[in-house]
């Protein structure tokens, strides 16, 4: 699923890449490091994950915190202002053991009512239930500033819980809203057709050609009903084939290669 809490394969694959080049005990120190910078997490059970595991690959049970709360209004614009508002915050502090969430509550001690704290947040790590208290003090910062925002959409009330993920370090601000462009789709198709295929990537990327053994061109792009589909590249034939993306646009490899699977599955049922 595409959201700003999906952890960006930069984040996942640098340490894996920094895992393979380092030796055992540069391995250890390597772990350590990057549980505490929140590029692994470690679960309950103790048992050390990849960013890309959704279940603990020891204990089987599912990650903690990788989801908001909020209260039912809340507007999705400033909830995200104050998810880069925090993300700054940490990575700005690499020293401190980066939480996997910040859980704020509620104070009266104001004048003019209810309103969220920028002191006594909750910081939620991974291998526990429960949230450790959080010395930060976000007093006069960017969080400080989304919380006002906030709280002048949606007049905070006792009781209500707003936890918010933080992204791991190295994740691109959501002004990257797409991970990959077309053109990347009918590359890995062509990898996975294999054998004497071969692709281009069109203008910025907007849309992929490929080519394989017999075949005429054929063109990956995003047609005017806002479709991803393939269809020849010669204009003249009105025939297209929608590529279903139930889960929305790939954020990982992995989702970028099940896409270009089903589109060399489109190509292998309708053009070969
Ligand atoms: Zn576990």
């Amino acid at each position: 699923m595409t959201s700003s809490t999906t952890p960006h394969p930069v984040a996942a694959e640098t340490i894996s890449y920094l895992m393979k080049a380092a030796f055992l005990s540069e391995q250890r120190v390597l772990t350590d490091l990057a549980l505490h910078a929140g590029l692994l997490w470690r679960c309950v059970c103790k048992e050390v994950n990849t960013l890309y595991a959704y279940r603990c690959g020891g204990c089987g049970e599912q990650r903690l915190w990788t989801k908001d709360v909020t209260p039912t209004r809340y507007n999705g614009t400033l909830l995200e202002d104050l998810r880069s508002a925090l993300a700054k915050w940490f990575n700005d502090r690499p020293r401190a053991r980066r939480p996997a969430a910040i859980s704020f509550r509620v104070t009266t001690v104001n004048d003019d009512g209810p309103a969220r704290a920028t002191w006594g947040v909750t910081a939620c790590f991974t291998d526990s239930p429960d949230g450790k208290a959080c010395k930060d003090v976000f007093e006069r910062s960017f969080v400080a500033d989304a919380l006002v925002e906030i709280g002048a959409f949606d007049q905070p009330q006792t009781g209500d819980t707003l936890r918010v993920i933080i992204p791991p370090p190295l994740t691109p601000d959501r002004t990257t809203e797409y991970t990959y462009v077309i053109g990347e789709y009918a590359h890995e198709a062509a990898r996975v057709l294999g054998e004497g295929w071969d692709s281009e990537s069109g203008y910025i990327g907007a849309y992929g050609k490929l080519w394989g053994p017999g075949t005429p061109t054929l063109r990956v792009y995003v047609d005017h009903d806002d479709d991803l589909v393939v269809a020849l590249d010669d204009d003249a034939d009105p025939m297209r084939f929608t590529v279903d993306l139930p889960n929305g646009a790939p954020t990982r490899p992995d989702e970028l290669r099940a896409a270009a699977a089903d589109i060399a599955e489109i190509i292998r049922a309708n053009y070969l």
